[in-house]
């Protein structure tokens, strides 16, 4: 398997180059070439366990020896305190895959335990070190410090906004005392945390020396961990249902986990509707109505993992859009880095794509979906998978059972529980571990100097 940029100026990588390297150095995204047909083998998958299903899917993607690859997968999943890792359940006319049994109780632990996984190897193989860099508002940091906490060859600096981050989210992240876990509270906004953050990837110089990585969700393997639930749940749902098609929901934000759905559709698993639910940061449900792409401005909600008004990930979806045409994409994203809007034409029938259904969740909504399938079906949903929920109800078919990706567990939001049902979702063991736990972390100013500084004095050489 090759990995090409979407930009179409970076040669071919392998899956090891890819995954080290993250961001294409053209400005694009690596993607796989050629998407696999797997039409001829869902029947045998059906039958397999979630590691297997794993294994089976990973082999085609990735150049790293069957026996390494098994136990990579035995170890990126061991963390996990369900024994099926993603199971879906029944809930109404709903099937809801719970995805929040990781060491953070959110779907991100899927992806940055493999990516983890896929550093150690590499690295050890090339005798290599990586010093990770990452900006957080909480969610994406959390789960990489738990990937990556102990390893020998990765140090990992989470910068996240000093005391304007979630109690919890902090605790998640700064009760890690690891030696190679740093954790710097910046004293200004998120949007510091990022501009620093880039302006030290952009300084080459320093990059290389010091060998930073990155944890995005634009990284390849992040997207291909996140590939296996939608067979895995896809082909119990069909079999356990007898139908000849599904349909899944996504919460989303940067488009990364409904990116790995829409891979599964090309790859020959019989999905008939990707529903993209967005919370009132809606630019991405407006592109599937109008054709239009255009930041706003991002407004915080009850659903903050998905406050994002620019999907990192939606370039690959474009790219196939635009009928892997790389120069036609790298003009439309040059357009929407001078006019932050791009506008793409609609079908014959009014649609971008009739594969996807689109809609937005606010917080009305939200809350009265959470408060509905407490009181009808005793099921306490997250504000981010009531948000994919509340939109899913306006695409159900009869035939095409539907599939809701439950992305959090709802004791990460006792706010947002006790305001649409009226008590608390109760105690969770992990939660209040973590809010009594010893916490380490540095309070730093937001300049990047400092950050510099902090950085060579304690990296992993
Ligand atoms: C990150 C996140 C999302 C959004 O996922 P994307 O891949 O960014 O679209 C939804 N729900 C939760 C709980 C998340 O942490």
């Amino acid at each position: 398997m090759k990995y090409i940029s979407t930009r179409g100026r970076t040669k071919p990588l392998g899956f090891q180059d890819a995954v080290i390297t993250g961001l294409a150095p053209d400005g694009g995204l690596l993607i796989p070439e050629p998407i696999p047909d797997v039409t001829d083998r869902l029947d045998e998958w059906s039958t397999l366990s979630y590691q297997e299903i794993t294994f089976e899917i990973l082999k085609l993607f990735v150049d790293i020896p069957d026996e390494r690859l098994k136990k990579l997968i035995h170890r990126s999943y061991a963390p996990f305190s369900h024994r099926e890792i993603a199971p879906a359940t029944p809930v109404g006319q709903l099937q809801i895959l719970e995805l929040f049994y990781g060491p953070t109780l959110a779907f991100k632990d899927i992806a940055l335990q493999f990516l983890s996984n896929f550093f150690d190897y590499i690295l050890d193989r090339t005798d290599r070190q990586l010093n990770i860099l990452a900006a957080t508002s909480g969610d994406t940091g959390s789960a990489a410090i738990h990937g990556v906490k102990g390893r020998e060859r990765m140090h990992i600096f989470v910068m996240h906004p000093h005391e304007r981050v979630a109690p919890l989210q902090e605790k998640q992240m700064t009760s890690v005392l690891d030696p190679n876990v740093f954790n710097l509270a910046i004293k200004g906004t998120f949007d510091d945390c990022q501009h620093i953050m880039k302006a030290l990837f952009q300084d080459l110089d320093f990059k290389t020396a010091y060998s930073l990585g990155a944890v995005n969700s634009v990284n390849w393997a992040r997207v291909l961990a996140q590939l296996v639930y939608y067979f895995s749940a896809g082909l119990y749902v069909l079999k356990r249902k007898n139908a000849s098609g599904v349909r899944f929901a996504v919460p989303t934000g940067n488009f990364g986990d409904i990116l790995a759905g829409y891979y599964a559709y090309r790859m020959g698993l019989p999905i008939t509707k990707l529903v993209l639910a967005t919370n009132e940061n809606d630019i991405l449900s407006r592109f599937f109505n109008t054709g239009i792409y255009q930041q706003g401005e991002v407004v915080p909600t009850i659903s903050p993992s998905m406050d994002i008004q620019v999907a990192s990930n939606f370039e690959r979806y474009l790219y196939y859009k635009m009928n892997e045409d790389s120069d036609t994409l790298r003009t439309l994203m040059e357009q929407f880095s001078d006019t932050q809007k791009i506008q793409v034409p609609l079908g014959p029938d009014g649609k971008i794509d009739t594969l996807f259904g689109e809609g937005i969740g606010d917080k009305d909504h939200t809350l009265k979906t959470i408060k509905k399938y407490y009181e009808q079906h005793n099921y306490l949903l997250d504000p981010h998978t009531a948000v994919g929920v509340y939109v899913a109800e306006q695409y159900l078919n009869e035939k095409e059972p539907m599939i809701c990706l439950a992305t959090a567990h709802p004791a990460k939001f006792p706010r947002a529980i006790i305001e649409a049902t009226g008590k608390g979702p109760g105690h969770h063991q992990v939660i209040d571990a973590v809010m009594n736990a010893p916490t380490r972390c540095k309070v730093l100013p937001a300049d990047e100097q400092v950050v510099r500084d902090f950085i060579e004095k304690h990296s992993v050489q």
